[in-house]
């Protein structure tokens, strides 16, 4: 039998199940029962970075390697929060975006593939993904006893928007904003970009497999425990701590975008904080969409548009994507399976 421990911060479930002697963790996603293969030593450590619960595992030959690609793991988790964090003023991320309207500023190559990464999202996702939402994210401040900003502030900062006036110039490394008051908000995207920076990390110190989490971004590498991959398990949206299905990853990563992860109720309706471009208001087409690919930084930036798009555009354009395969639960709770996931996807009763 599993017991099951569940935290929340900021509304996001994450669930940590101790089977026998194995530990394993999930949060949006989650992972089964892990045990090292023979002359394996398998090191498994969480704390809190980005806001958010970090749990890394790494398996190497020797358990002073694994412990070390761990700690490399960590440090490399609070570098990359160090660029990205808009809460730390000094950040690259914090930097551009009080330079808006004023200056172009030079950045870290990992900053500027993470936003070259994100304005192709938003081509792909017809606009549906937008990093520029920053104000209107700020506007609605999605948490446990936030207001519903009115019609008229929310439309004053549609302008703002605009992400062809998010200037990347890839030769110099630069970026600029072109409007003043505009703000980059990487919420959407950051983590499956870091959960693929610190995966590397890890093995070049000597991790041969290894699981990265950060909160629902997940990222699977390597040699994996007894080689039979990672079994994960996607959260139920409406029934806190159920599984809804199951898989198993094989160097790929996972993300998931749910409406249950934060969010208010104010006279019986639900806001959360997937924000549809459009409408300024929270996307109402899905209840989850969940990502699998071959990097995080796609899984994650797509979930987020996808969910915004909804099941028929999303799942269309899951389907024409290579390399990319989803369950997008919708509002009415419909499990749509992309078909690459047909016969790979274990569905709970
Ligand atoms: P995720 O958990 O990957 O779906 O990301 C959600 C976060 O992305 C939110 O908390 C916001 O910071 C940001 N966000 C909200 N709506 C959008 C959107 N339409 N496009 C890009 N980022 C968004
Ligand atoms: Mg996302």
């Amino acid at each position: 039998m599993s017991r099951v421990t569940e935290v929340r911060k900021r509304g996001r479930a994450v669930f940590v199940l101790l089977m026998g002697s194995a530990l394993a963790i999930s949060v949006g996603c989650r992972m089964a029962e892990m045990s090292p293969p023979p002359s394996h030593a398998m090191v498994k450590r969480a704390q809190m970075h980005m806001g958010t619960l970090a749990t890394l595992t790494a398996v190497a030959p020797t358990d002073g390697l694994a412990q070390e690609a761990v700690s490399a793991g960590f440090k490399e988790i609070r570098r990359l929060e160090g660029l990205w964090s808009t809460w730390m003023p000094k950040s690259e991320l914090s930097r551009i975006n009080a330079a808006a309207g004023r200056e172009r500023l030079a950045v870290s190559s990992e900053t500027m593939v993470l936003l070259v990464r994100a304005l192709e999202a938003a081509q792909m996702t017809d606009g549906a993904f937008n990093i520029a939402m920053g104000p209107v994210v700020e506007a609605w401040n999605i948490s446990k006893d936030s207001r519903i900003p009115n019609a008229q502030e929310l439309e004053h900062l549609r302008p703002l928007l605009d992400v062809s006036a998010i200037q990347l110039n890839e030769q110099d490394q630069t970026v600029y904003l072109v409007k003043p008051g505009m703000r980059i908000d990487v919420g959407g995207i950051g983590k499956g970009y870091a959960a693929d920076l610190v995966a590397e990390v890890m093995r070049r110190h000597g991790a041969t497999g290894g699981v990265v989490a950060l909160a629902g971004d997940i990222k699977t590498f390597g040699d994996l425990p007894g080689g039979t991959g990672f079994p994960i398990g996607i959260q139920h949206p409406r029934r806190s701590g159920v599984v809804l299905a199951r898989l198993v990853l094989r160097d790929e990563a996972i993300s998931t975008a749910g409406d249950y992860e934060r969010y208010f109720e104010q006279d019986g309706v639900v806001y959360h904080h997937i924000l549809d471009p459009h409408t300024l208001q929270p996307a109402r087409l899905c209840q989850s969409v969940t990502i699998v690919a071959k990097e995080g930084v796609w899984a994650d930036g797509l979930d987020t548009g996808i969910f915004v798009l909804g099941p028929e555009r999303g799942m269309a354009l899951i389907e024409a994507l290579p390399d990319v395969e989803g369950v997008i639960v919708d509002a009415d709770g419909k499990v749509l399976v992309s078909s690459g996931l047909q016969g790979r996807l274990q569905r709970e009763p």
